[in-house]
C-alpha cells in the first residue's frame, strides 16, 4: 500500500443517529493527521455521480447533536455491478482519494468489500445501523438512540393503557434482528416481546397475557418486531382478539420516528470513537477491516469475517429475564 494523502467518508444504507458525530470524527482526525478529507454525498450513488466535496474542520461544525447524516444516504443499485464500481473508482481517482471510510450496515460493507477487492484502495467500514445486527461490534451506531426513542414512546403508551385498561401491540423496527424489541421491552417492562429470531405462538402469548390478568395487571404491552414470524402487530392483535378479550385492544406502529432524533450520549461517544479509530487504522496501513466495540475496547475485524458472521444471536438470557421481571 502506498502512503495515503486523501481520505473520503460516506454514509450508506439506512440512516442512524450517531453517523454525524462519526463523520465529524473522521474529518477532524484526518485533518489532524495531515490528510486531505472529502465527503461523498448520497453514499455509493455520489461516488458514481462524482458528487464529492472537500471537507474542512468547519464543514462538520455543530453537527454532533444532529440525527440523520449531513452527507445524506442512498440505496444505489448500480454499485452492485462491476461497471458501477468501475465508474465509482474512476471518480475517486479523479478526486485523488486513496482511502475510504464507509459508515453503514451489512450492504454497505458488502459494497466496500467488493470495491476494495477489485481496486487498490484502503478501506475501513464503520457499523452504522439502528438494528445492532452486525458481527464484530457489541453495539452499532444508532441502536442506543433508537432504543431510547422506543422506550420513551412505550412509556407514553403505558400511561394511556393503564388509564383505559388496554392491551397495546406496539410494532418496532427489526426485520431480521429483535435487538431493539428485546432491549426496549426489558427497559419499558413489556408483558411480552415477539422477536424475528424466535417463534412465539399465539397460544403462548395468550398464556402470558392470562398470567398478567391473574396478577391483577390493569394493562398489557406486547412489543412486536416488524420481522416477527406471526406477521406484524396488526395480524397478531387480530388473532389474539379472536380468543382473548379481557382488555380493549389497540395497535401502534412506531415506524420511521425510530430512526430520527438527536443521538444519545452513548451514540455520540461511540461515533467519535469509531470515526477516530477508523482514521487511525488507515494511518497504520490497515485496510478491509471494520471498526467495532467489544467490551468497551475498540477492535478491528476483517471485513470478510464481519460479513460471514452477520447473524444476530438471540440473547436468550435477556429474554428469560424479561419474562420473569414483567
Ligand atoms: P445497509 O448498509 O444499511 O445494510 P443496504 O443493504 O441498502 O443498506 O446497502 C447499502 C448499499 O450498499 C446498497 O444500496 C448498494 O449500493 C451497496 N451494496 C449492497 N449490497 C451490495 C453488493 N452485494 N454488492 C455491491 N454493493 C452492494
Amino acid at each position: 500500500m502506498s502512503e495515503i494523502k486523501k481520505i473520503a467518508v460516506l454514509t450508506s444504507g439506512g440512516d442512524a443517529p450517531g453517523m454525524n458525530p462519526c463523520i465529524r470524527a473522521v474529518v477532524r482526525t484526518g485533518l489532524h493527521l495531515g490528510y486531505e478529507v472529502a465527503g461523498i454525498m448520497h453514499g455509493y450513488q455520489g461516488m458514481i455521480d462524482n458528487n464529492i466535496v472537500d471537507m474542512n474542520s468547519h464543514s462538520v461544525s455543530n453537527i454532533l447533536q444532529l440525527g440523520g447524516t449531513i452527507l445524506k444516504t442512498a440505496r444505489c443499485a448500480d454499485f452492485r455491478n462491476v461497471e458501477g464500481r468501475k465508474l465509482a473508482f474512476e471518480n475517486l481517482k479523479k478526486n485523488n482519494i486513496d482511502a475510504l471510510v464507509a459508515i453503514g450496515g451489512d450492504g454497505t460493507f458488502t459494497g466496500l468489500e467488493r470495491l476494495s477487492s477489485e481496486y487498490d484502495l484502503q478501506v475501513i467500514g464503520v457499523p452504522g445501523t439502528i438494528d445492532n445486527d452486525l458481527y464484530g461490534s457489541d453495539y452499532t451506531l444508532g441502536f442506543d438512540t433508537a432504543t431510547n426513542t422506543v422506550i420513551e414512546a412505550i412509556d407514553k403508551i403505558r400511561d394511556t393503557a393503564e388509564s383505559h385498561a388496554r392491551l397495546f401491540f406496539v410494532e418496532v423496527m427489526g426485520r431480521d434482528a429483535g435487538c431493539i424489541a428485546l432491549r426496549a421491552g426489558i427497559a419499558a417492562g413489556a408483558e411480552a416481546i415477539m422477536l424475528p429470531e424466535r417463534d412465539t405462538s399465539i397460544e403462548e402469548l395468550i398464556a402470558t397475557l392470562n398470567d398478567g390478568v391473574a396478577k391483577n395487571k390493569n394493562s398489557a404491552i406486547v412489543i412486536v418486531s416488524e420481522g416477527d414470524k406471526s406477521g406484524g402487530a396488526f395480524n397478531v392483535a387480530k388473532r389474539v382478539k379472536e380468543v382473548f378479550n379481557f382488555y380493549d385492544t389497540k395497535v401502534t406502529i412506531l415506524g420511521h420516528l425510530q430512526r430520527g432524533g438527536s443521538p444519545s450520549s452513548f451514540d455520540r461517544i461511540l461515533g467519535c470513537r469509531m470515526g477516530f479509530a477508523a482514521v487511525k487504522a488507515l494511518q497504520a496501513g490497515e485496510s478491509r477491516k471494520t471498526v467495532g466495540l467489544r467490551g468497551n475496547k475498540i477492535v478491528l475485524t476483517d471485513i470478510e469475517e464481519a460479513l460471514k458472521g452477520h447473524e444476530f444471536k438471540l440473547e436468550e438470557d435477556l429474554l428469560e429475564m424479561s419474562t420473569i421481571l414483567a
